[in-house]
């Protein structure tokens, strides 16, 4: 591995000169790959405009001949095409969790053709792919030959092996959002119904996520924005389920809550989420971000109090609807269930009427029996933003 600080030096270096016109694309391709893939991670946060006291990205935008062709190349296109290549080999991996009757070639078979649309039949694998995937697998959790996996083993799933070929979009700045929201590929009316949806929060709320440093991507689905982690199965779901089923989540280290227009259903079909399910989205992921800031009020013991009181009291009938609510609910060490079912409560509790595109969205209801079945969690989640208020 090439020493960070060097190759991020001989990176801004390169740069410079690419910004004052200088061709950089001799000394770019005699590099070796790891000061390459500095340079690229260099142009990764450049793009990004993470890069303090470098104010020529714009010249840099603008073109050099990176290819010797006598045309000026976008530094953009080569940071695209760096992209692309091989070079940059560290996606990041999925953590799958096996079900009943997985194979390992059916787990290589489903993470090579991860991302593909039901009918494109052009872009999917081989027998010899798929044997070779799977050997690659087994190496990377050190599975014995003849190894038989079991429901709930948990396997790693190499970035670059899932869905190979395939990269997320490139992410768009979106201007006049009430936090730094970035597009990867969704279509403008759920800009504006995220727009909407936060802005509808009480201003407080509004403000504690902006203060906390809270982003957003909005995306046209998971292959939209990282395509290798299309074999990661989300926390809180089934084994066997993937994030191409999760319609949102939220990232507690990268402060980033993602929404997604469309998601998959188990059958592989894609569902488009509705308008009122998006928003619902939204404010769910939010309610983690307000947890966190708030100091994890999920975890406290005031919060298991109201959890449990409520969860005493479910019927069965609730008890099934709720079951994802339920997770590690008789178990203090996972928080699933409590962090869950804080957001829920916030997202319920905060849904604001002027919103709703169509009463008879099944969301609503949904939300209706949820605050019926957690009526303490949902008196503490105001009573920590009223104060929060005040
Ligand atoms: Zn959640």
């Amino acid at each position: 591995m090439a020493n960070t600080e060097t190759s991020e030096n001989t990176a801004r270096h390169l740069l410079k000169d690419a910004a004052q016109g200088r061709d950089i694309s001799e000394a770019y391709n005699n590099l070796p790959n790891e000061e390459k893939r500095a340079i690229f991670q260099v142009m990764n946060k450049m793009e990004r405009g993470e890069i303090p006291g470098f104010p020529s990205s714009k010249l840099l935008l603008e073109g050099v001949d990176t290819d010797d062709d006598g045309t000026k190349d976008q530094l953009g296109s080569v940071y695209n095409k760096a992209k692309k290549t091989s070079v940059f080999r560290d996606r990041p991996d999925s953590v799958y969790s096996v079900y009943d009757g997985d194979t390992l070639n059916g787990i290589a078979e489903k993470s090579l053709n991860s991302c593909l649309a039901p009918d494109d039949f052009k872009g999917r694998a081989d027998a010899g792919q798929i044997e070779k995937a799977a050997a690659r697998i087994a190496k990377e959790n050190e599975l014995p030959a003849g190894a038989k996996l079991e429901s709930g083993d948990e396997l790693v799933i190499p970035g670059n092996l899932v869905a190979p070929g395939r990269y997320g979009d490139q992410q768009k700045l979106v201007k006049g959002m009430p936090l730094p929201t970035s597009n990867m590929g969704a279509d403008s009316d759920r800009l504006v119904r995220t727009k909407e949806v936060l802005n509808s929060m009480p201003e407080p709320v509004l403000d504690l996520l902006k203060d906390s440093g809270v982003k957003v991507v909005v995306s046209h689905d998971l292959c939209h924005e990282e395509p290798s982690q299309a074999m990661d199965t989300p926390r809180g779901y089934g084994y066997g389920e993937t994030a191409e089923q999760s319609p949102a989540e939220y990232d507690p280290d990268a402060k980033e809550l993602r929404v997604r227009q469309n998601y998959k259903l188990h059958d592989g079909t894609t569902k488009v989420s509705s308008a009122d399910d998006f928003a619902d989205s939204v404010r769910h992921e939010s309610g983690h971000a307000v947890d966190a800031a708030l100091g994890e009020i999920s975890h406290t013991k005031q919060f298991e109090d109201a959890y449990q009181k409520d969860v005493a009291a479910l019927s069965q009938e609730q008890r099934d609807e709720f079951d994802y609510y339920l997770i590690g609910s008789e178990n203090k060490e996972d928080l699933t269930g409590r962090e869950e079912t804080f957001a829920q409560a916030f997202a319920a509790g905060l849904k604001d009427e002027k919103l709703t595109s169509n009463p008879d969205d099944a969301t609503h209801e949904t939300d209706r029996n949820f605050l019926k079945a957690f009526p303490n969690v949902e008196k503490l989640v105001k009573e920590k933003l009223q104060d929060h208020l005040d």
